[in-house]
Protein backbone atom coordinates (compact mmCIF):
# COMPACT_ATOMS: atom_id res chain seq x y z
CA UNK A 1 0.00 0.00 0.00
CA UNK A 2 1.01 3.55 -1.06
CA UNK A 3 0.17 6.25 1.34
CA UNK A 4 1.19 9.73 -0.20
CA UNK A 5 1.52 12.52 2.35
CA UNK A 6 2.22 16.28 0.95
CA UNK A 7 1.85 19.51 2.18
CA UNK A 8 4.07 22.78 2.37
CA UNK A 9 7.21 23.27 4.48
CA UNK A 10 6.80 22.61 8.20
CA UNK A 11 3.48 21.23 7.60
CA UNK A 12 3.19 18.32 10.33
CA UNK A 13 4.02 15.65 7.13
CA UNK A 14 6.64 13.97 9.30
CA UNK A 15 5.64 13.34 12.65
CA UNK A 16 2.03 12.36 11.01
CA UNK A 17 3.83 10.24 8.47
CA UNK A 18 6.10 8.38 11.17
CA UNK A 19 3.17 8.15 13.46
CA UNK A 20 0.68 6.74 10.80
CA UNK A 21 3.84 4.36 9.52
CA UNK A 22 4.16 3.14 13.47
CA UNK A 23 0.72 2.59 13.80
CA UNK A 24 -0.05 0.48 10.21
CA UNK A 25 3.05 -1.19 10.31
CA UNK A 26 4.02 0.43 6.68
CA UNK A 27 7.55 1.38 6.14
CA UNK A 28 8.40 5.05 5.93
CA UNK A 29 9.98 7.25 3.51
CA UNK A 30 11.05 10.96 4.05
CA UNK A 31 11.84 12.26 0.43
CA UNK A 32 12.86 16.05 1.91
CA UNK A 33 15.19 13.77 3.49
CA UNK A 34 17.45 12.79 0.40
CA UNK A 35 17.31 16.18 -0.97
CA UNK A 36 18.85 17.64 1.87
CA UNK A 37 21.75 14.75 1.71
CA UNK A 38 22.28 15.42 -1.67
CA UNK A 39 22.48 19.59 -1.13
CA UNK A 40 24.75 18.60 2.01
CA UNK A 41 27.19 17.20 -0.64
CA UNK A 42 26.94 19.85 -2.97
CA UNK A 43 27.49 22.21 0.10
CA UNK A 44 30.48 20.34 1.48
CA UNK A 45 32.21 19.49 -2.14
CA UNK A 46 31.15 23.04 -3.40
CA UNK A 47 29.66 21.43 -5.98
CA UNK A 48 28.78 24.14 -9.06
CA UNK A 49 25.03 22.23 -9.45
CA UNK A 50 24.81 24.87 -12.69
CA UNK A 51 27.71 22.62 -14.36
CA UNK A 52 26.12 19.62 -16.75
CA UNK A 53 29.64 18.10 -16.24
CA UNK A 54 29.31 18.15 -12.33
CA UNK A 55 25.75 17.68 -11.76
CA UNK A 56 26.58 14.32 -13.69
CA UNK A 57 29.37 13.13 -11.82
CA UNK A 58 27.31 13.87 -8.26
CA UNK A 59 25.06 11.69 -9.46
CA UNK A 60 26.58 8.90 -10.57
CA UNK A 61 29.20 8.93 -7.37
CA UNK A 62 25.96 9.34 -4.48
CA UNK A 63 24.47 6.35 -3.08
CA UNK A 64 21.72 7.15 -0.71
CA UNK A 65 19.78 4.39 1.89
CA UNK A 66 18.20 4.79 4.87
CA UNK A 67 18.94 2.34 7.87
CA UNK A 68 17.44 2.10 11.57
CA UNK A 69 19.86 3.49 14.28
CA UNK A 70 18.99 3.13 17.29
CA UNK A 71 15.50 3.02 16.87
CA UNK A 72 15.52 6.13 14.51
CA UNK A 73 15.55 6.05 10.82
CA UNK A 74 18.77 7.45 9.44
CA UNK A 75 19.81 8.54 5.99
CA UNK A 76 22.98 8.05 4.90
CA UNK A 77 24.87 9.10 1.86
CA UNK A 78 28.19 7.34 0.71
CA UNK A 79 28.18 5.50 3.85
CA UNK A 80 28.45 8.88 6.05
CA UNK A 81 24.94 9.16 8.43
CA UNK A 82 23.65 12.85 7.86
CA UNK A 83 20.84 12.48 9.24
CA UNK A 84 21.33 15.34 12.02
CA UNK A 85 23.79 17.58 9.35
CA UNK A 86 21.13 17.99 6.62
CA UNK A 87 18.31 19.34 9.67
CA UNK A 88 21.15 22.77 9.35
CA UNK A 89 19.94 25.95 8.52
CA UNK A 90 22.95 26.44 5.99
CA UNK A 91 21.07 23.40 4.17
CA UNK A 92 17.50 24.18 4.54
CA UNK A 93 18.09 27.56 2.83
CA UNK A 94 19.68 26.00 -0.34
CA UNK A 95 17.86 22.57 -0.29
CA UNK A 96 14.92 24.56 -3.16
CA UNK A 97 17.66 25.41 -5.52
CA UNK A 98 18.86 21.83 -5.86
CA UNK A 99 15.76 20.15 -5.75
CA UNK A 100 14.41 22.31 -8.85
CA UNK A 101 17.29 20.63 -11.22
CA UNK A 102 15.44 18.07 -13.45
CA UNK A 103 18.77 15.21 -13.23
CA UNK A 104 18.21 15.37 -9.59
CA UNK A 105 14.93 14.96 -9.45
CA UNK A 106 14.63 12.53 -12.25
CA UNK A 107 17.53 10.44 -10.09
CA UNK A 108 15.26 10.43 -6.88
CA UNK A 109 12.32 10.10 -7.99
CA UNK A 110 13.45 6.64 -9.28
CA UNK A 111 15.46 5.92 -5.82
CA UNK A 112 11.98 6.86 -4.40
CA UNK A 113 9.89 4.69 -6.47
CA UNK A 114 11.41 1.39 -6.01
CA UNK A 115 12.40 1.88 -2.39
CA UNK A 116 8.16 2.59 -2.18
CA UNK A 117 7.32 -0.63 -4.35
CA UNK A 118 9.73 -2.49 -2.51
CA UNK A 119 7.02 -3.09 0.68
CA UNK A 120 4.83 -0.49 0.37
CA UNK A 121 4.99 2.95 2.25
CA UNK A 122 4.12 5.65 3.79
CA UNK A 123 5.74 8.18 1.94
CA UNK A 124 5.76 12.28 2.02
CA UNK A 125 6.93 15.24 0.38
CA UNK A 126 5.96 17.80 -2.60
CA UNK A 127 5.54 15.48 -5.55
CA UNK A 128 4.56 12.36 -4.35
CA UNK A 129 0.59 12.62 -5.15
CA UNK A 130 1.10 14.06 -8.17
CA UNK A 131 4.23 12.49 -9.81
CA UNK A 132 6.17 9.73 -7.66
CA UNK A 133 2.99 7.73 -7.02
CA UNK A 134 -0.10 9.49 -8.98
CA UNK A 135 -1.72 6.15 -8.03
CA UNK A 136 -1.21 6.49 -4.59
CA UNK A 137 -3.72 4.25 -2.55
CA UNK A 138 -4.41 6.93 -0.33
CA UNK A 139 -3.23 11.08 -0.87
CA UNK A 140 -3.39 13.25 1.63
CA UNK A 141 -2.17 17.61 1.94
CA UNK A 142 -1.02 18.85 5.14
CA UNK A 143 -1.54 22.67 5.06
CA UNK A 144 -1.19 24.86 8.37
CA UNK A 145 -0.95 29.07 9.21
CA UNK A 146 2.46 29.74 8.49
CA UNK A 147 2.71 31.08 12.05
CA UNK A 148 1.77 27.87 13.30
CA UNK A 149 4.82 26.10 11.28
CA UNK A 150 7.34 28.84 12.40
CA UNK A 151 6.76 27.92 15.68
CA UNK A 152 7.01 24.04 15.03
CA UNK A 153 10.37 24.63 13.44
CA UNK A 154 11.52 26.74 16.39
CA UNK A 155 11.31 23.91 18.49
CA UNK A 156 13.05 21.67 16.09
CA UNK A 157 15.97 24.33 15.57
CA UNK A 158 16.23 24.28 19.62
CA UNK A 159 17.09 21.00 19.80
CA UNK A 160 19.45 21.55 17.60
CA UNK A 161 21.12 24.33 19.53
CA UNK A 162 20.31 27.00 17.07
CA UNK A 163 18.02 29.65 17.84
CA UNK A 164 15.87 32.34 15.65
CA UNK A 165 13.59 34.66 15.35
CA UNK A 166 9.81 33.91 14.40
CA UNK A 167 9.75 37.02 12.28
CA UNK A 168 12.68 34.82 10.23
CA UNK A 169 11.07 31.66 10.28
CA UNK A 170 7.91 33.18 9.04
CA UNK A 171 10.14 34.41 5.85
CA UNK A 172 12.19 31.61 5.47
CA UNK A 173 9.73 28.56 5.31
CA UNK A 174 7.17 31.13 2.83
CA UNK A 175 10.11 32.26 0.50
CA UNK A 176 10.73 28.01 0.72
CA UNK A 177 7.23 27.16 -0.34
CA UNK A 178 7.50 29.72 -3.05
CA UNK A 179 10.55 28.53 -4.75
CA UNK A 180 8.88 25.06 -4.50
CA UNK A 181 5.62 25.73 -6.33
CA UNK A 182 6.61 28.09 -8.74
CA UNK A 183 9.44 25.94 -9.81
CA UNK A 184 9.37 24.20 -13.52
CA UNK A 185 9.47 20.48 -12.69
CA UNK A 186 7.41 18.98 -10.20
CA UNK A 187 6.33 22.04 -8.59
CA UNK A 188 4.76 21.18 -4.92
CA UNK A 189 0.68 21.35 -5.86
CA UNK A 190 -1.83 19.31 -4.24
CA UNK A 191 -3.29 16.18 -6.21
CA UNK A 192 -6.53 16.88 -7.36
CA UNK A 193 -7.71 13.39 -5.41
CA UNK A 194 -5.71 14.48 -2.05
CA UNK A 195 -7.99 14.93 1.15
CA UNK A 196 -6.51 18.30 2.79
CA UNK A 197 -5.77 18.38 6.68
CA UNK A 198 -5.94 21.82 7.81
CA UNK A 199 -3.09 20.71 10.89
CA UNK A 200 -2.74 24.31 12.65
CA UNK A 201 -5.12 23.33 15.53
CA UNK A 202 -4.85 19.85 15.30
CA UNK A 203 -2.23 17.74 17.79
CA UNK A 204 0.17 15.29 16.29
CA UNK A 205 -2.02 12.19 17.46
CA UNK A 206 -5.13 13.89 15.79
CA UNK A 207 -3.53 14.42 12.75
CA UNK A 208 -2.10 11.16 12.70
CA UNK A 209 -5.82 9.62 13.90
CA UNK A 210 -7.41 11.39 11.12
CA UNK A 211 -5.51 9.88 8.40
CA UNK A 212 -5.37 6.24 10.00
CA UNK A 213 -9.28 6.48 10.61
CA UNK A 214 -9.80 7.39 7.23
CA UNK A 215 -7.46 4.33 5.87
CA UNK A 216 -8.76 1.56 8.24
CA UNK A 217 -12.47 2.86 7.56
CA UNK A 218 -11.94 2.37 3.58
CA UNK A 219 -10.75 -1.12 4.14
O1 LIG B 1 10.30 18.08 3.69
P1 LIG B 1 11.51 18.95 3.83
O2 LIG B 1 11.19 20.31 4.34
O3 LIG B 1 12.63 18.29 4.57
O4 LIG B 1 12.03 19.12 2.33
C1 LIG B 1 13.18 19.88 2.03
C2 LIG B 1 13.11 20.38 0.61
O5 LIG B 1 13.24 19.30 -0.30
C3 LIG B 1 11.82 21.08 0.18
O6 LIG B 1 11.79 22.44 0.55
C4 LIG B 1 11.86 20.91 -1.33
O7 LIG B 1 12.68 21.87 -1.93
C5 LIG B 1 12.53 19.55 -1.48
N1 LIG B 1 11.58 18.46 -1.72
C6 LIG B 1 11.13 18.29 -3.01
N2 LIG B 1 10.33 17.22 -3.29
C7 LIG B 1 9.98 16.35 -2.34
C8 LIG B 1 10.41 16.53 -1.02
C9 LIG B 1 11.20 17.63 -0.74
O8 LIG B 1 11.43 19.07 -3.89
N3 LIG B 1 9.23 15.29 -2.68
Amino acid sequence: MIIAIDGPAASGKSTTAKGVSRILRIPYLDTGSMYRAITHIVITKNIDITQPVELKILLSDIQIRFEIVNGENCIFINNENVSSLIRSTEVTLFVSAVSAIPEIRKSMVELQRAIGKENGCVIEGRDIGTVVFPNADYKFFLVADVKVRAERRLVDLEKLGETKSLDDLMFEIEKRDLLDSSREHSPLRQAKDAIEIDTSLLSISEQIEKIVKHITNKE
